[in-house]
């Protein structure tokens, strides 16, 4: 064999670019025979009920075999795999005692036999099975070989043998399932409508004109469309989108205008260039300087530079506008990504969940849904949405999965779940004005997380006894550079005010790991371990102090500030955060300012922290313990990572035993307690909390 991990690559690439599921598997056999100079190559998949096995493709044996010889588990050589989770290496597959031969395969008298199972997220997928006529096994390196073969494919697979669309009498129960993040809770059901990516501008040629003005013409046209495409779009959205998500708009009118563009297209026209290709050239030139910035803000403009351009290039293509003409029924849009212009396309009771095949519980895709409602679930990694345009899909925001063709029973259990859910929230109506309250007379404190202003007013229409923990690094990340002082000012002070005197805990910027600002590029090897939260700010003190100046300040008019840091893990981070804030209401109060001291908590999620309450208790005045990331570290576990995600159990012993020991120190330290984690929205994690004592939940 030539090089093994060449030949490993090219094999890769090489199925996924195929679509067709038989040509995948043909693929995936012919390769491996000529690869391994074998005279036969298997494989066999295990039906979806997952009892039997069925010969799915073949390179050796008859080609009539496949669809029809199924075995069952431990029946055969390729029984043995499946049941022992196992390679079978041997010289001389007929003397062995495990040995059944099958007519319909044709098979000859074939000796060497080499399996290994195809494994993916514990689960049986299938066998790989390579024979051979020598009566010799196959060597160390061909046995490694088809092992790390089978390991790469093994997700490809699943999904595929999940599915039964390879056998020749598909299941009729056969629907898929597609595990992603949460994006946004909630359930919605509807049809694929799927978001196609528009043509990108390295697709244009170079390309010359035959009539300059008439190109300028076409081209100043298009930037008219999008603008109004925007406008429309952002006036679309307006009623529904909190101002803070509506400025996104404005930074794209921004560059649309911006004179470089124009007048370094209509420069590239005069000299003979088509339209597309002027813009393309002129898109990429500035994309490129931004790309050389050093500043960080300049750098992440090229995304937005291309953005834009692309917009314009679509429209110039068309020439005639485009108007999405979406069927008159409930939608669930689908794409890599769904932008904030895009959802403006549609009417927004058409949309009823969101999909999107990449980025995170916190890209703008999903805080753009939770602002609206929307149902959505992101990093559905494996989902190939123009394979299933148009058909029904359930979208579960709250599991973070979709399902694409359920059947009849499984889509109306999903929306009586719906009706139920909504049944449910109507009856909370009734209630959201008693204290929370159980039956035996333990007062729970029920308060609300928020990071919009968005998300402010549900919170206090549902009866939220203050603000439990509000998400500061939320503006942050929807803005297209630091926000300054003031205008953090008049965010903070919008909040405060809606709930006042209600108490509101805001936390300094927690940015870092699964949270990126885009005009602050940070690559780390492992962005969970490094630089975040509270390590990130005290590092970067100016930023700091601007945000705890802004609270200070925006804090004058109701006095209802909390102040939360988020990550602590060490006790000189809390030392130095309390000194910070003690100066800056000295030099506030200095310039005149009556800024008042406000208490100061600390976010119990890094493990240390939780074992160091007691030598942190000095500079502390309450904790909020956040489950998401204390979870998260104390099982090892991403919790937006799909292969892991399933690991991710807010009821793990471990957990209950440090919300125990938490509550424990905190009772004997006399510190107010509360938990701000998604653990407070699980009904049964609040049942375990109130019986561990605790009194508070965000
Ligand atoms: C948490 O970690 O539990 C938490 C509330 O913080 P975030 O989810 O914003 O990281
Ligand atoms: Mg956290």
């Amino acid at each position: 064999m030539h090089s093994p991990l060449a030949s490993l690559i090219t094999l890769v690439e090489t199925i996924a670019r195929t679509q067709d599921p038989e040509a995948m598997m043909d693929t995936i056999v012919e390769r491996l025979c000529d690869l391994m100079h074998a005279e036969v190559c298997s494989l066999y998949l295990c039906n979806p009920e997952q009892d039997t096995l069925i010969l799915a493709a073949t390179r050796g044996l008859s080609r009539e075999a496949v669809g029809k010889v199924s075995l069952n588990l431990n029946e055969g050589l390729v029984g043995h795999i499946a049941a022992s989770l196992s390679t079978l290496n041997i010289a001389d597959a007929p003397s062995d005692d495990r040995f059944v031969y099958i007519p319909e395969t044709h098979e000859q008298s074939y000796h060497r036999f080499m399996g290994v199972p195809l494994i993916h997220l514990r689960k049986l997928v299938g066998v790989l099975v390579v024979q051979g006529t020598l009566n010799q096994q196959f060597n160390d390196d061909e046995e490694a070989f088809l092992i790390t073969v089978a390991s790469q494919l093994a997700g490809t697979l699943h999904h595929l043998q999940r599915s039964g669309s390879w056998m020749s009498q598909p299941t009729l129960s056969s629907y898929e399932r597609y595990k992603g993040v949460k994006g946004s809770s909630g359930i919605g059901t509807g049809r694929l409508w799927v978001i196609d990516p528009h043509m990108t501008l390295d697709q244009v040629e170079a390309g010359i004109n035959s009539d300059a003005i008439a190109e300028t013409a076409d081209f100043h046209q298009a930037i008219e469309w999008v603008a109004e495409e925007l406008e429309a779009g952002s006036g679309r959205l307006g009623n529904h989108l909190p101002g803070d998500l509506h400025a996104l708009f404005g930074v794209y009118q921004m560059m649309l205008n911006s004179p470089e563009l124009k007048q370094g297209v209509e420069e590239k026209i005069k000299q003979g260039d088509s339209a597309p290709w002027a813009l393309c050239q002129v898109i990429r030139e500035m994309a490129h300087l931004f790309e050389q910035s050093n500043d960080p803000y300049l750098k992440a403009r090229s995304e937005d530079i291309t953005n834009i351009g692309q917009r314009i290039l679509n429209q110039l293509l068309q020439h005639d506008r485009q108007v999405t003409e979406a069927p008159d029924e409930a939608l669930i849009l689908c794409g890599e990504l769904i932008s904030i212009t895009d959802l403006a396309e549609f009417p927004l009771k058409r949309i009823h969940g969101i999909v999107c095949t990449a980025g995170s519980s916190l890209s703008h895709t999903a805080i753009v849904a939770n602002a609206l409602g929307i149902p959505a679930v992101m990093a559905v990694e494996d989902l190939k949405p123009a394979k299933f345009r148009g058909k029904r899909v359930i979208v579960d925001g709250n599991r973070g999965e979709c399902i694409v063709t359920p059947p009849d029973a499984l889509l109306n259990e999903y929306k009586r779940m719906i009706a139920e859910e909504q049944r449910f929230i109507a009856g909370l109506d009734k209630l959201k004005s008693l204290p929370a309250e159980t039956l035996d007379g333990f007062r729970v404190e029920l308060l609300t997380n928020t990071g919009l202003l968005a998300d402010a007013t549900p919170g206090l229409e549902r009866g939220a006894e203050g603000v439990g923990l509000y998400r500061s690094e939320i503006p942050f990340m929807i803005h297209d550079s630091f926000p300054t002082e003031e205008e953090q000012l008049r965010i903070y002070q919008k909040v405060l005010a809606a709930y006042a005197p209600k108490p509101v805990s805001m936390r300094s910027l927690d940015i870092g790991g699964d949270k990126q600002l885009p005009y602050f590029e940070m690559s780390e090897e492992n962005p969970y371990l490094g630089w975040r939260g509270i390590r990130f700010t005290l590092d970067n003190t100016q930023l700091l102090i601007t945000q705890i100046r802004a609270m200070l300040r925006a804090n004058i008019a109701n006095g209802n500030l909390k102040l939360l840091v988020p990550m602590v893990s060490r006790v000189d981070e809390m030392m130095t955060f309390r000194q910070h804030v003690e100066k800056a209401v000295d030099d506030l109060n200095k310039l005149g300012y009556p800024a008042q001291l406000p208490s100061i908590g600390m976010m119990v999620e890094v493990p240390s922290a939780m074992l160091l309450i007691p030598k942190l208790a000095p500079y502390i005045d309450f904790v909020s313990v956040g489950s998401n990331d204390l979870t998260q570290y104390l099982l090892a576990v991403d919790r937006n990572n799909p292969r892991v995600s399933a690991l991710f159990d807010h009821l793990h012993p471990a957990v209950m035993l440090a919300l125990e020991y938490i509550q424990k120190e905190c009772e004997n330290l006399n510190l107010p307690l509360s938990v701000c984690g998604e653990m407070a929205s699980d009904p049964v994690a609040v049942l375990v909390m109130i019986a561990l004592g605790y009194q508070s939940i965000s």
